[in-house]
């Protein structure tokens, strides 16, 4: 057995609801061999040539250069800033530049000193996880982070057969990237590098075959370079939109998209605050991570009244009890040239206080939508709150699940919180494949019913409280006995992906 740290696997661990869920359903044992494992893992290397750059000269080399005169840097976009203090050095920067060099090191007014570093080509390990397609199509983010491997994509394609399942969406689960940390290089070089992922994936993707979307560090201009590198000199460009969703409404993307994932987020905590009688208007609410799916979340969740009172993310923690301006932060993180990082840090409109008293500040709701495995044994022992809505994937431990439960904080399962992503993105290839374009109003009202029913469904077999409503009809998928939800979301998404294999049968 693989061992992290002597625990087991990402996806080992993740396997054991997976186990449970197939025995309390009796499942069949060949379906059960099918989704142990997935039917494909692709790891490939791409290349890039990367640019020349000027990195920061450290205190003790830089007295050597102390008499070194200044260059001047006459075009104003020569120099690409990137988040680890290095620039990108373009190479139109020389035309009229006034540069004075002694070593390979110059100095720039107002910046410091940097010695030019060659650049070159430079490999980078990407994967591709095709767990199931029993369902549908592979279906799955595209993530661009330095700690992604084979273990923690795996779970994350298992996870996504298991979501679409109950999103009841006509998909599989797939789930892939680039181990990189994107912000240390220039928009044109992570353009390459998406290029190159498609060119040597594309046999393997397709609107009827693999469709990525957008997940950590990648987004809509990604989605947008890799349809355009997909459908590239074909006949009939327009009939492989759908190969990617998640991609900007002027060129397919769906209306309602870009916020889907918080909205979904939304439709179940209004769901578990209707079952529990609990106001969402005056609330108290903490959010980890302010990408797409925590800043969309936080500002629904404004929206409706509740006070966003602290907010984590990679760099930093700002607190306000007041609760934060929510757009202001957004306009800090997102439409700030300066803030390289996208960061929280630094917000003028409230106080910086450590990671480890965000998890302690009192309020009732935490959305965890940043990385995985957050919520550890001793972070959920120092919660102070009524409900996890699992914004990320993958956000809680094994441990924090047992102290949780032991705490009677409720949980909304990833696998259900977080899938008004992936039901937008069925909209958005469906109105793809008819050439059709929906109303956000349109969106949101078959988003609301698709997640409130599902959730109702799991809600009802965790309770064992088989019933049918004019919304849902949770009697075929409850057991006879009372489930933690975690396992009672599985056991819906068993059954539903169990029924293909049943009914379709096996060739042989
Ligand atoms: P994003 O790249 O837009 O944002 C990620 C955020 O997490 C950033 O604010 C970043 O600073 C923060 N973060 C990164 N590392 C952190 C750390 N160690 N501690 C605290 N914060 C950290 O990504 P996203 O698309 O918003 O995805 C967030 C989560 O939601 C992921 O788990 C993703 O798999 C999941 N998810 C995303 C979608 C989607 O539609 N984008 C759908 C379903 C699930």
């Amino acid at each position: 057995m693989r061992v992290r740290n002597g625990r087991k696997s990402f996806y080992e661990e993740a396997m054991e609801t997976f186990h449970r869920a197939a025995d309390l359903i009796g499942m069949n044992p060949r379906v059960r061999l099918e989704l142990e494992e997935p039917d494909f893992e692709h790891i490939f290397y791409v290349t890039v040539e990367t640019r020349d750059r000027l990195v920061p000269v450290d205190a003790d080399d830089g007295a050597r250069y102390r008499d070194l005169p200044p260059s001047d840097v006459k075009a104003a976009d020569a120099l690409e800033p990137l988040a680890n203090g290095s620039f990108i050095l373009h190479r139109r920067a020389l035309l009229e530049a006034d540069i004075t060099m002694r070593k390979g090191v110059i100095r720039i007014p107002g910046k410091g000193l940097f010695r030019l570093e060659k650049g070159g080509p430079r490999k980078f390990k990407a994967y591709r996880i095709q767990h199931n397609q029993v369902r549908g199509p592979y279906k799955g983010g595209i993530r661009y982070h330095k700690d992604v491997s084979l273990d923690l994509f795996k779970t994350l394609a298992a996870d996504m057969t298991w979501k679409t399942a109950i999103a009841e969406v006509p998909f599989g689960g797939a789930k892939g990237g680039i181990k990189i940390d994107p912000f240390n290089y220039s928009r044109e070089e992570i353009e390459h590098l998406t290029l190159r992922y498609v060119y040597k994936f594309r046999k393997f993707m397709g609107p009827f075959l693999d469709i990525p979307a957008p997940d950590v560090n990648t987004n809509g201009e990604i989605m947008a370079i890799m349809m355009r590198q997909f459908t590239d000199g074909e006949r009939e460009p327009h009939a492989g939109r759908g190969v990617v969703t998640g991609k900007d409404v002027r060129i397919g993307g769906s209306e309602g998209r870009l916020r889907a994932t918080g909205q979904g987020v939304v439709y179940c905590i209004e769901d578990w605050a209707r079952e529990k009688d609990f106001q969402i208007a005056g609330s108290r609410v903490i959010v980890q991570g302010f990408g797409n799916v925590g800043s969309s979340t936080a500002e629904i969740l404004a929206g409706l009244g509740a006070r966003i009172v602290a907010v984590n993310d990679a760099h930093g923690t700002v607190h306000s009890d007041a609760g934060l301006d929510v757009a202001a932060l957004y306009d800090w993180v997102h439409r700030n040239p300066q803030n390289l990082r996208r960061t929280v840090a630094g917000f003028p409109g409230a106080a910086a206080i450590s990671r480890d008293d965000f998890w302690a500040v009192d309020a009732d709701i935490c959305v965890p939508a940043a990385l995985g495995e957050e919520i550890t044994g001793a972070v959920a022992e120092r919660l102070r709150v009524k409900v996890i809505a699992e914004g990320a994937n993958g956000p809680t431990t094994r441990e924090g699940d047992r102290v949780l439960a032991a705490r009677r904080i409720d949980v909304i399962p990833d696998i259900i919180c977080n899938a008004g992503g992936v039901t937008v993105s069925y909209y958005e290839w469906l109105q793809n494949q008819r050439m059709e374009h929906w109303t956000e109003g349109e969106v949101n009202q078959r988003l609301e019913r698709a997640i409130k029913k599902n959730y109702s469904i799991i809600r009802d077999i965790a309770r064992n409280r088989p019933q049918r409503t004019a919304h849902h009809d949770s009697r075929p998928y409850c057991l006879g006995r009372e489930l933690d939800v975690r396992t009672a979301a599985l056991v819906l998404a068993l059954r539903r992906i169990e029924a293909h294999y049943l009914l379709e049968g096996f060739s042989q």
